[in-house]
């Protein structure tokens, strides 16, 4: 029998370890300066104290768990997330008695999901958390140093941050009736998996990736008409100060957390660079987790990051080789041609146009250019919302959506 890997982990070696250890750097650094102290914890805990505060219908505990039985009939379970562990390691280690508590660690995950590019079952996250505090600053610094380490480690890459806020615990609860209300009256619609989520974690359908989802999605309630006047306050301070500290971000009244102890803020950094598994770093508020496991009753906030993910950017960040000429066929696509030089420029990929509104002159300059690829924009373009873009080595021609052509040109260099 030949020996293999288990499906869903990888080795790391060669380049990726380089980068691996590049990433831990950065991440260490910036943890020092902010003062956050760095916790190691085992990577298997009693099954008990992730099945607690996860609660029964997160898909995390219904099938993503690696647990066994140990001789002695306990439980136990392979860490699938990081901040459980580390407010149970404070709580043991009487950590608590000096708030607030600012932990970092780097760490392997293990969660049983179908493997992917960018999902595997065993993968690292980074992991910070501030424990002890309510206050809005406390948000954001997290939010703050999550985005000096992306920007250090990921300087090219065209990454954007969502934020939410989830309100508090009664605001939330109101809201999930209001859901269930919503998506019960549009059951027809929805995919399978969100009919089983209705009445149980209804907000867990508005991060559905399921078109027909997303669709009905977009005009159920919005929890910002349900946020208390404490809560408003704590989400616009948020937002001001983000301003204020020139990060950019966009909101996003559909963005929720997996767990039921997420509140008030939440937080995800995503690419268009990393195919379906897009989110690069998650976070959010989670006052009432600490208590659930048997600490004392005070709030936390947190984030964590995947450093696969990471690195994949990092090696899109490398690649690209391609330089592009645009082909605009006439003056009246001047904006859909401005979206596109948009997106090219954000995503750091060189391309040229000649000003000329003719087709056969576009791809005459081209050839005689070194350009690899001609983008075209005509009225099949325009009409139908994509752009074909043509290989000039292999005369290839292929149909994209916008947020496609990244991926196209970057498996290209490879
Ligand atoms: P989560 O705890 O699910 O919010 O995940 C936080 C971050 O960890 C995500 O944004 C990803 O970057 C990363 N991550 C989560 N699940 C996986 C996985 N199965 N494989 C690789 N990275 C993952």
């Amino acid at each position: 029998m030949k020996i293999r890997s288990v499906r869903g982990t990888h080795d790391i070696f060669g380049e990726e370890i380089d980068k691996f250890k590049r990433i831990s750097d950065i991440v260490s650094k910036n943890a020092y300066l902010k003062t956050f102290k760095e916790i190691q914890t085992p990577i298997f805990e009693f099954s008990d104290l992730f099945a607690k505060p996860l609660g029964e219908q997160s898909d995390v505990v219904l099938k993503e768990m690696y647990s066994f039985e140990d001789r002695n009939n306990e439980f136990l379970t392979l860490r699938p997330e990081y901040t459980t562990p580390m407010i149970r390691a404070a709580i043991t280690n009487n950590l608590l008695n000096d708030l607030p508590l600012k932990i970092f660690g780097i760490g392997p995950m293990f969660r049983r999901e179908r493997p992917q590019k960018g999902r595997y079952r065993q993968f690292n996250q980074i992991n910070f958390e501030i424990l002890g505090t309510k206050d809005f600053l406390a948000d954001v610094e997290l939010i703050f140093l999550s985005n000096n380490i992306l920007k250090e480690l990921l300087p090219k890459s065209n990454i954007k941050l969502y934020i939410n806020s989830l309100g508090d615990k009664n605001t939330l609860l109101d809201f999930k009736i209001s859901l269930s209300k919503y998506f019960n009256t549009h059951k027809k619609k929805l995919s399978e998996e969100s009919i089983k989520k209705i009445n149980t974690n209804p907000l867990r359908i508005l991060d559905s990736k399921n078109e027909e989802d997303i669709e009905i999605s977009k005009s159920s309630p919005k929890i910002y008409e349900y946020l208390t006047d404490e809560a408003k306050k704590h989400y616009e301070d948020i937002k001001r100060s983000l301003n204020l500290l020139e990060i950019n971000f966009e909101e996003n009244p559909n963005l929720v957390r997996g767990l039921d102890y997420y509140c008030n803020t939440v937080f995800e950094y995503k690419s268009d660079n990393l195919g379906s598994q897009d989110t690069l770093l998650g976070g959010g508020r989670y006052d009432g987790l600490i208590k659930v496991l048997g600490g004392p009753d005070i709030p936390g906030i947190g984030w964590a990051a995947g450093i696969e993910r990471i690195i994949l950017l990092m090696e899109s960040e490398k690649k690209i080789k391609s330089t592009v000429h645009i082909a605009v066929t006439n003056v009246k696509f001047a904006d859909y041609y401005l979206n596109l030089k948009k997106y090219l420029s954000e995503n750091r990929i060189s391309y040229y146009w000649n000003f000329k509104y003719n087709l056969k002159k576009s791809f005459t300059k081209a050839s005689a250019s070194s350009a690899s690829h001609v983008i075209i924009i005509g009225d099949n373009e325009f009409n139908g919302n994509f752009f074909t873009i043509k290989d000039l080595m292999t005369g290839e021609q292929k149909e994209l959506k916008l947020n496609q052509i990244f991926n196209y040109l970057n498996d290209k260099s490879r």
